[in-house]
């Protein structure tokens, strides 16, 4: 049996109608550019996300770029942020002329781990040049808000959330007060998200938001969308051509509604697997490692079922990574590694001043880490497959 990695077919096949619809509602509109389409979808966004605001943008790469350029972020300053993510999150503070500042990862989340964040930012010889802090709540798991929010607000920075993975995902109680689970992308000053057709929420192309609730930064994030002009043709800013299509804004507030069930349909697969791998003896002969949904405890205490984790991707370590890796792909299963190289190690940042700087967790999770099928219209039959080659693998290579 095949199992693919990513089966958007199988996406499309009971909302085909639906999309079209939409599509033929944008067609006949003749309204392409900005309108009541991309109005609409971003209220819905922000309501999901529980943010006053929400604006429509090209691409996470670029709700990322606009958010950092919104905050002035320029040549000479650090920004810090996590080694171990998509490119997309580096590649937007080096556009800007400035510098990402590593913090190491959590090895049990893979997400930035705040105490990292605390030692950089303890160093008298850098502190003055931090200007702001980019997490990234990888796979679909919020990183710790509570604590990189703390140590943000000692030292006045603002946060961006890179939440390109993870919307909608939960994160418990971050600060004093409000409600008692907040989305991701509403605990910083901004979230980012992308509607990459891989991302929980897809588009039929590309897509990105930014949400904030922050007055200021959203007029001014507005005006950078359209060449930072206000009124039209008067320039206040230097800006860029940063908006989300109308055909794309139409089609993801469609499939906005579905997002509950396919998270939960990713969290039940995901709990599947759990199960699968913890009856397959492979976790406790130490050969892979599950994911931790490190908030899921808290959910169940409080009897609620928050998306404490979307699963926008699963991944596992395994031990001898590679050669597993190349098995699976032998047998028709579908995998991929998030992220081979660690960013510190990316050839575009040689001579940057990286070349000394060791972030071994990083380094370790780039080798050993192996995402699988998780997608929400996987099946049973399909998950034992994927679990059952795995087996075989490791028993074939003790043998
Ligand atoms: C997908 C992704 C991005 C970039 O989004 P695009 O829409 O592809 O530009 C940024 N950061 C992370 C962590 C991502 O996964």
């Amino acid at each position: 049996m095949r199992v693919p990695l990513l089966d958007l077919k199988a996406q499309l096949a009971p909302l085909r109608e639906e999309i079209l619809e939409a599509v033929t509602e944008v067609v006949d509109s003749t309204c392409y550019i900005m309108g009541p389409h991309i109005e609409r979808f971003e209220e819905h966004v922000a309501a999901y996300c529980g943010t006053r605001f929400a604006l429509g943008v090209s691409s996470g790469t670029d709700a990322l770029l606009i958010a950092l350029t919104a905050l002035g972020i320029g040549p000479g300053d650090l920004v810090i942020t996590t080694p171990f993510t998509f490119f997309a999150t580096m590649g937007s503070i080096l556009r800007l002329g400035a510098r990402p500042l590593f913090a190491d990862i959590d090895p049990v989340t893979y997400n930035l781990d705040p105490a990292r964040m605390e030692e950089l930012l303890a160093r008298p010889d850098l502190s003055g040049r931090v200007k702001a802090v980019l997490p990234v709540h990888l796979y679909g798991q919020c990183a710790d808000m509570g604590r990189i929010g703390a140590l943000a607000e000692r030292y006045r920075l603002p946060v961006i959330e890179d939440a390109a993975q993870a919307i909608g995902a939960a994160h418990p109680r971050p600060g004093a007060g409000g409600a008692m689970w907040r989305r991701a992308g509403s605990m910083g000053l901004a979230g980012c998200f992308s509607f990459f057709p891989s991302k929980n929420l897809g588009g039929i192309g590309d897509g990105g938001m930014v949400v904030t609730d922050d007055e200021r930064l959203i007029q001014k994030l507005r005006i950078l969308r359209v060449h930072g002009s206000e009124p039209k043709y008067y320039h206040k800013l230097v800006g860029g051509n940063f908006r989300l299509d109308a055909l794309q804004a139409a089609v993801l507030d469609r499939k906005l509604s579905h997002l509950p069930a396919w998270h939960k349909a990713r969290r039940r697969n995901a709990e599947f697997y759990d199960r699968l791998f913890a009856d397959s003896g492979l976790v406790a002969a130490g050969k892979i490692v599950l994911p931790a949904a490190v908030y899921r405890d808290e959910a169940t205490r409080e009897k609620i079922e928050p998306d404490y984790h979307i699963y926008n991707q699963y991944v596992i370590r395994a031990a001898d990574r590679d050669r597993l890796r190349a098995f699976l792909t032998r047998h028709g299963i579908g995998t991929e590694i998030y992220y081979p190289v660690p960013l510190h190690r990316q050839e575009c940042v040689a001579g940057l001043g990286y070349e000394g700087l060791s972030l071994p967790r990083a380094e370790k999770a780039a080798a050993e880490t192996l995402a699988l099928p998780i997608y929400p219209e996987l099946t049973d039959a399909m998950q034992h497959e994927v679990v059952d080659r795995i087996v075989a693998f490791y028993r074939e290579a003790s043998s």
